[in-house]
């Protein structure tokens, strides 16, 4: 399984390690020193889930040595999801969202002594989505927490768990492999980047910087009404800044993607003017348009380029008017 670049850390991102996710933990429950409660970041489905039951196969297997094995019966019971020493709690189907019910029912049950297994685990998937007042009982149970008790939030945003949650949990980041941005972004952006002007000429940097901009104002729109319906259906009656909160932070995310595609473009465009491999392009579907595009600048040109990119992407970071960086960052990129 993947998890070769994993990150661990304290969740007030202090100082970050390294290392291999599942060895770490692996270490941590050999020598007894597991932590009470993980935030796992990462996506709710894939590497994030893929970790979380890699972690009660360790946590609920029956052999002694090479755990987890696998195969036998707690480890099928953990893959399912069907331990009973397993609390699993996810969004409501309908509403997204996590009750304060469902975390009453964890909390009683996670002090019941362990059936068959030396522990109670907790799970809770999407962990974000949880109510304040669902929050509030889980905070009241890490306060004080059963013994051989052991608790994994996963979240793809960890920024909405309430920070004395947060405070309370070590961080895991499952994968550091970025996340891509969903094609419904990437082929329009792609269209503004391998757009041609007249007669076979680039596209003028004042025309792409417009494009991209407006590409972006969209995105941000979308982002916005996504968390308006996710409340709608959910009957939630969230003040308006708690949805443009989450809002704004899914259109972060979002254009963090569309920087870093924007980025691997111009890198495309770097490699080869510096005659690299073709092979090694990241958008090898398009490598006529970026083969044309890297014969027609200097190459310290294209590394201007991606010092612009750079450049741009720490502004954001800092929280930046967008409009001003993106005035002055995006018409300086040529080619
Ligand atoms: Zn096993």
């Amino acid at each position: 399984m993947g998890y070769s670049k994993i990150i661990i850390g304290k969740t007030n991102g202090i100082k970050m390690i390294n290392k291999n996710a599942l060895d770490w933990l692996s270490n941590a429950y050999s020598s007894n020193r597991l932590a009470q409660a993980y935030v796992i970041v990462g996506p709710p489905r894939h590497e994030g889930q893929e970790l979380v039951n890699h972690l009660l196969q360790l946590l609920f297997c029956e052999n002694g040595e090479n755990r987890p094995c696998g195969n036998c019966k707690s480890c099928n019971m953990a893959d399912k999801h069907t331990h009973p020493d397993l609390q699993w709690i996810e969004p409501q189907k309908k509403s997204r969202i996590i009750s304060a019910d469902q975390v009453r029912t964890l909390q009683q049950q996670i002090y019941k002594t362990a059936f068959i297994a030396d522990w109670k685990i907790c799970v809770i998937i999407a962990a974000d989505r949880m109510q304040k007042s669902a929050g509030n009982i889980l905070l009241k149970t890490l306060e004080e927490p059963p013994a051989n008790s052991v608790f994994f939030l996963l979240t793809d945003s960890p920024q909405f768990l309430l920070s004395t949650i947060r405070s309370r949990c070590q961080l895991v980041t499952a994968s550091t492999k970025q996340q891509e941005i969903p094609n419904e972004w990437l082929e329009p952006l792609l269209k503004i980047l391998t757009g041609r002007a007249g007669t076979g000429g680039i596209i003028t940097a004042f025309a792409r910087a417009d494009q991209i901009t407006t590409l972006l104002k969209d995105a941000k729109s979308k982002s916005m009404a996504i968390e308006k319906e996710i409340a709608k259906k959910a009957n939630l009656d969230e003040k308006k800044e708690v949805l443009e909160a989450r809002g704004s932070s899914r259109y972060r995310e979002l254009r963090t993607g569309i920087m870093r595609a924007i980025m691997l473009w111009y890198r495309d465009i770097l490699i080869l003017t510096c005659g690299g491999a073709e092979s090694t392009l990241y958008y090898n579907d398009q490598k006529q348009i970026l083969c044309e595009r890297a014969e027609k600048i200097s190459y310290s040109q294209a590394v201007t380029n991606i010092t612009m990119i750079e450049n741009m992407t720490r502004q954001f970071e800092r929280n930046m008017p967008e409009g001003r960086v993106l005035g002055t960052g995006l018409c300086k990129i040529i080619g």
